[in-house]
């Protein structure tokens, strides 16, 4: 089934001041995901105008440095101030300089923190590929423990909000990590819209990868058994999408797979920060970790960017986003490719 890459353009007119009354007009494009249906919004002015890039990282620093002698999760005090699993075969899982532990606060039956560096405060830049790696390598060895203990926790979340935009409320950097019985609400859909879209007899995953390596607008690279493409109606700014090929679950990730993406992180991270942002969610969107459904569904993380913890910072999440879940996009996919092929490896 060929997959339709929906917009409609629409323009606003009015006179800017300074003008003398005369009219002019500014775009807007409305982008639907192939996949689910769900519609973003972008002014095409907007996304283009060149941006004025400071990041002052000296408040996040300062905050951090205050936080410091309070932080749960530094070397001295983790032992201390977290908590610790009472059904699992450990207290907490420590593997290097990883510790993986429950949640004091969960958002579900089995909500765990994975602490992935000693450092107590690190901008995106100076966090390390293996760092990364080596938190991701934990955080999938407690869940595969999980799923021994509660096979019905089938369904795996690993994500990482990093600094207090993307809602961190620690400092200290950590990944968060839950098994729940039934898919968070934008996997259901993608996993449900997958479904459906494999009964004209293809995947659509697949058939992404390859309709954007033809077009080659958003392809930011097709690795080895990751492809990375600028999503055609992103979620969130500046929208990276990792898409595991012919993998459907967290649980069947190899060690390989969990480095070639890193690597590949590492190039969204660097363009991050030279684009003016420090702030990110990420989450992998897993299918069923005790079934195999890569006949019609990939596993795939997302990455996008939050504003910078600049002391006032104005939140990307306003009332469309918010209240009516329709995002509206910074930046043009097309012209993010073209800038994140360059930071990739
Ligand atoms: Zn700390």
């Amino acid at each position: 089934m060929p997959i339709e890459f929906r917009k409609i353009v629409v323009s606003s007119r009015f006179s800017p001041p300074d003008s003398g009354g005369a009219e002019s007009s500014q775009e807007i494009e409305y982008r639907m995901d192939p996949l689910t249906g769900r519609w973003c919004r972008l002014n095409v002015v907007r996304a283009r105008r060149p941006r004025q890039v400071s990041v002052d990282t000296s408040a996040i620093g300062e905050l951090a440095e205050r936080a410091r002698a309070s932080c749960p999760f530094c070397p001295e005090a983790i032992e201390k101030s977290t908590p610790t699993y009472t059904q699992l075969p450990y207290k907490r899982l420590k593997r290097g300089d990883c510790w993986v532990f429950p949640n004091l606060f969960p958002f579900s039956k089995h909500h765990s923190v994975t602490v992935f560096t000693r450092e107590h405060f690190k901008t995106l830049d100076q966090i390390t590929a293996d760092e990364l790696m080596n938190g991701l390598n934990a955080s999938l060895e407690y869940l595969r423990d999980v799923a021994a203990l509660d096979p019905a926790a089938r369904y795996w979340l690993l994500c990482w909000n990093n600094q207090p935009p993307a809602g961190a409320s620690i400092l200290h950097p950590h990944l968060q990590v839950l098994a729940d019985e039934k898919p968070a609400n934008t996997l259901q859909q993608e996993i449900e819209a997958s479904e459906k879209y494999s009964r004209e007899g293809s995947c659509y995953w697949g058939d992404l990868i390859e309709v954007e390596e033809e077009r080659g607008e958003r392809m930011v690279k097709h690795g080895e058994r990751v492809a990375w493409i600028a999503s055609y109606a992103p979620l969130g700014n500046r929208e990276a999408i990792a898409i595991f090929k012919g993998i459907s679950s967290l649980s069947r990730l190899a060690p390989s797979d969990v480095e070639e993406f890193c690597k590949g992180l590492m190039g969204v991270t660097r363009y991050y920060v030279d684009a003016g942002f420090t702030s990110l969610n990420l989450a992998f969107y897993s299918g069923p970790s005790d079934s195999d459904i890569s006949k019609y569904f990939y596993l795939h993380a997302r990455i996008v960017a939050r504003p910078s913890p600049t002391p006032i910072y104005v939140n990307d999440d306003g009332f469309l986003e918010k209240l009516f879940l329709e995002p509206v996009i910074d930046a043009t996919p097309e012209d993010l490719a073209a800038s994140l092929r360059k930071y990739m490896p």
